[in-house]
């Protein structure tokens, strides 16, 4: 019975003037989504409220699943529309939607009107009365609870009449695009698409870029990444993903540094790498999916060393988050199936028995003194055969 959507957003509601072009982004961002489901939509705004009208037949749940993944959304309605026919047809489009939607008569309501266009006859507060006696006049087993009804039957005056009931929640966030393009370190973890997901929710454009080490890692691995960074652009939008062969790079940290801060040294190439890519490309930031204390290479003073390299800021959005808490997020954007299939990452491959926990910055930066004589050269051979690969 469904043939629209009424779109709700929060945040974008209160940007004042640039109201209007986070609405047009969302619009946008709507639009590409809904490119993917079959059926064909009419997406549009007006009045300060965002549609999606389906022009042919579609698939309900799937253009539902879609919007779920469109930042900016704060709410799904699935809405009838009805003509203005009078005051007595609009009490029979009422009951006739309360009756399908709700076989079950059983529960308690109210009605919610709001007149937007003011030539209506009856005000909001009368039309709330008014539909609310013609709903329990046809279903006596209704009663009105004003305070906690079991639904609320929404009823907007536009040029058309709008009928909804159901608010399915979106993701919220803002509209992709709407604030800058940061680059995300992505491996083939739990943490980092998660992380990705997080700074994406909040309008920014990502691309990834992941370092492996074949031999030493597989394809397997890397075809993981590829996986992953499709869950994430299923919420981001497309992305580029760098992929970065590491292998000689991490060999020479191994022949020259201590092993026990092998993983330090790594982390700090990689973020000097990852900031290479993300000034080429116009990114104003780097994403990882750190979290304090997480492991060795993730403490307060190993996080020092690494943010040492970088003049981006680098965003850790998930910081103060505990495993679990990560892994809720994962299973709700679907990556953490993904995320746990046992391919090494290249990490954990060159991993110390007994890292440092405490590096201390000036040692760390003395010890890559020994690298002076090759990495320059082997960072510059590793950006110029970086694969590309578009994700969308
Ligand atoms: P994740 O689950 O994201 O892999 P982790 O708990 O395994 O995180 P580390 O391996 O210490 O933690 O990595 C910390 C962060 O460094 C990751 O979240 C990711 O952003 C980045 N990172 C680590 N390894 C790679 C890699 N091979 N390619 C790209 N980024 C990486
Ligand atoms: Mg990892």
């Amino acid at each position: 019975m469904f043939k629209a959507f009424l779109i709700k957003y929060a945040e974008i509601g209160i940007k004042g003037k640039n109201r209007f072009l986070f609405e047009d982004a969302l619009v946008d961002r709507i639009r590409h989504a809904l490119k993917k489901v079959e059926g064909e939509f009419k997406v549009y705004k007006t009045q300060g409220r965002i549609y999606a009208d389906a022009l042919s037949p579609f698939d309900f749940d799937e253009t539902v699943d879609a919007l779920k993944k469109v930042f900016g959304i704060s709410g799904i309605c699935p809405v009838v529309y009805v003509e203005d026919e009078g005051f007595e047809q609009l009490g029979k489009d009422v009951t006739a939607f309360v009756d399908s939607v709700y076989p079950d008569k059983n529960k308690t309501f109210k009605v919610n009107a709001r007149r937007a266009r003011k030539n209506y006859p009856l005000t909001s507060m009368e039309l709330n009365c008014e539909l609310g006696g013609v709903l329990l006049d046809a279903f006596p087993e209704l009663s009105v609870d004003v305070h906690q009804p079991d639904f609320e039957l929404h009823v907007e005056i536009r040029e058309k009449i709008c009928i909804y009931s159901e608010i399915i929640p979106g993701p919220g966030g803002m509209p992709v695009g709407t604030n800058g393009k940061a680059m995300l370190l992505l491996s083939g973890g739990i943490d980092s698409p998660v992380a990705g997901y997080m700074i994406s929710k909040r309008g920014v454009k990502i691309d990834a870029v992941y370092f492996h080490a074949p031999p030493y890692t597989s394809e397997r691995a890397k075809q993981k990444v590829v996986d992953l960074a499709k869950y994430v652009s299923a919420y981001s939008g497309p992305m580029n993903l760098h992929v970065i062969n590491f292998t000689d790079i991490q060999l020479y940290i191994y022949d020259k540094c201590p092993h026990d801060e092998l993983t330090i040294i790594m982390r700090r190439w990689m973020m000097r790498i990852a900031e290479k890519i993300a000034k080429d490309t116009d990114c104003l930031g780097l994403i990882t999916g750190e979290s304090i204390g997480q492991v060795a290479s993730q403490t307060m003073q190993s996080l020092a060393a690494t943010n040492e390299v970088c003049s981006l800021p680098v965003y850790r959005p998930l910081i103060g988050f505990d495993k679990q808490e990560i892994v809720e997020i994962a299973e709700k954007i679907d990556t953490y199936e993904t995320s746990i299939q046992p391919y090494e990452d290249c990490c954990t491959i060159f991993v110390a028995k007994h890292p440092v926990t405490k590096p201390n910055i000036n040692i760390i930066k003395a010890h890559e003194q020994n690298l002076e004589e090759k990495i320059e050269e082997l960072v510059q051979t590793a950006l110029e055969t970086k694969e590309v690969i578009a994700i969308s």
